[in-house]
């Protein structure tokens, strides 16, 4: 009894904490207008950065942005100097999980419910989907919590837990038993908030036919990190979005059967001849039928350790001790050893060349490619930072920065239906920017230099919210 008494007092308590408002030392301001003076401006929509430009935001939204020399800031102002930064918009995380891998065999998985919403935050990230659940819940009340005030994190798209068939290789999913409970799948999270879901490894043909007709209904869209079914075989059928670029087709393994996830598809893809008849169809089927592709670099460049031997990114971005340092240490161990068992592999480099390659034919092909992190893997992708590699790494595939910074903002707001909303910079849509120091444009590595986020006109110091969770990702 006693016992009982003292747990009920400490949840009181615990709630009582919790419904206060979040602490207000991470706001760096949240006046009613504001002018971000002086700065360039690279605006989201791929054109070049425009120099010595004035923002005015006002309640919540951009009110005006052009050149300093004209703009008209309101008498109420702030008026914040940010000579030599560079303002661009928020991004729009597009496979922007909850979750981080726990290690273990079999592999598990847990949600970072404290850490992940302020680093995305922090690092510029104002939008998240979150493509693939394993904990529903969770994600679905820490949306509501930071929609309500309660919690400081980004906008989130909730996207249901996998669509998983027989075979799964982590206990963190649900083995559908067909195309009705895929169909049950699909009514019951969406009834509770799940806006989007996601097909993986070894869906069958039917179940995913049945999740995207029970999805399509509702105005929902479907993705996937397949396996079993090939690009052109999903893009019939009539999947929205493919993740992980082409590292997960499985149509040019030579003996591909029906319905299976095959052995050897890195290999079947090393060699392809991304201008040859074959991937151009490919190509062809996902642009005809408005198939967008998610680019999730940073997760296979933190699986292939040699790549900075290769000259692909720079060693520092995989020992980044930003990163490291907001790692349990546990996380930071386990990241490290997984490193250090990876043995210069040259066909990974070539495999991820070859996968930076088809998302520029893609592109070029009129192909609406998107970008996220994945902070899966062996743990070295970690929430916002992971984010800015991946503007990094479409540079270096052969994107300029404007481009590359259009993919990770603009695409994903218009594949989420949100481009008249957020995603660019350009009178009337809200006020979700980040402000960085230096030029992007020119060095793109400066995007990591994140000084202020603004999300709805309010303005997060990136540093404090980095600095609150320091040694936290890996535990919660
Ligand atoms: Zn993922």
């Amino acid at each position: 009894m006693k016992t009982l008494l003292i747990f009920a007092l400490l949840f009181c308590f615990a709630a009582d904490v919790f419904t206060q408002t979040p602490d207000r030392q991470f706001i760096r301001t949240d006046a009613k207008v504001i002018a971000l003076a002086h700065v360039r401006v690279i605006d989201g929509t791929g054109s070049a950065a425009k120099e010595d430009q004035t923002i005015v935001i006002s309640d919540g939204k951009i009110q005006s942005f052009g050149p300093s020399l004209t703009a008209k800031v309101p008498s109420n102002a702030q008026t914040l100097e940010f000579n030599g930064y560079t303002v661009l918009p928020g991004l729009v995380g597009m496979h922007n999980h909850m979750f981080f891998p726990m290690g273990g065999s079999p592999p598990m998985y847990s949600n970072m419910g404290i850490s992940f919403p302020r680093l995305y935050l922090a690092l510029g990230v104002t939008t998240i989907r979150t493509t693939g659940s394993v904990q529903p819940f969770a994600d679905l009340e820490i949306k509501k919590l930071i929609d309500a005030g309660l919690m400081i994190g980004p906008k989130m798209h909730i996207t249901a837990p996998y669509l998983e068939g027989r075979g799964s290789f982590t206990p963190v999913m649900h083995t559908l038993t067909g195309d009705d409970d895929a169909r049950r799948m699909v009514k019951y999270w969406a009834d509770l908030g799940a806006t989007s879901f996601k097909a993986y490894m070894n869906i069958s043909r039917a179940e995913l036919r049945a999740t995207v007709q029970e999805a399509h209904k509702r105005g929902l869209k479907v993705t996937g990190h397949l396996c079993s079914i090939g690009y052109k075989e999903a893009a019939e059928i009539g999947i929205d979005d493919l993740e992980h670029g082409l590292f997960a087709d499985s149509e040019f393994v030579a003996d591909k059967q029906p319905d299976q996830c095959p052995q050897r598809v890195s290999a079947s893809l090393r060699q392809l001849d991304i201008n040859g008849p074959a991937v151009q169809e490919t190509i062809r089927t996902l642009v005809s039928k408005n198939v967008a592709i998610t680019s999730t670099l940073p997760v296979f460049e933190a699986g292939g350790a040699p790549l900075a031997q290769s000259g692909i990114g720079a060693s520092s971005a995989l020992l980044n001790q930003r990163v490291l340092n907001v790692m349990s240490t546990d996380a930071r161990v386990r990241y490290l050893q997984a490193r250090a068992r990876v043995s210069p592999e040259p066909n990974f480099v070539a495999l991820l060349r070859k996968a930076m390659e088809f998302e520029r034919a893609f592109v070029k092909a009129g192909g609406l490619l998107i970008a996220g992190l994945d902070p899966t893997g062996n743990g070295g992708t970690v929430a916002g930072f992971g984010d800015l590699r991946e503007v990094e790494l479409l540079v270096e595939a052969g994107f300029t920065p404007a481009e590359a910074i259009q993919i990770a903002t603009l695409n994903g707001a218009k594949f989420l239906g949100e481009d008249a909303r957020i995603g660019s910079i350009r009178a009337g849509k809200q006020a979700d920017l980040m402000v960085v120091k230096g030029n992007p444009a020119a060095t793109i590595a400066d995007i990591e230099n994140v000084e202020i986020v603004f999300k709805d006109g309010v303005g997060y110091d990136s540093e404090k919210l980095i600095q609150s969770v320091q040694g936290l990702v890996g535990i919660r």
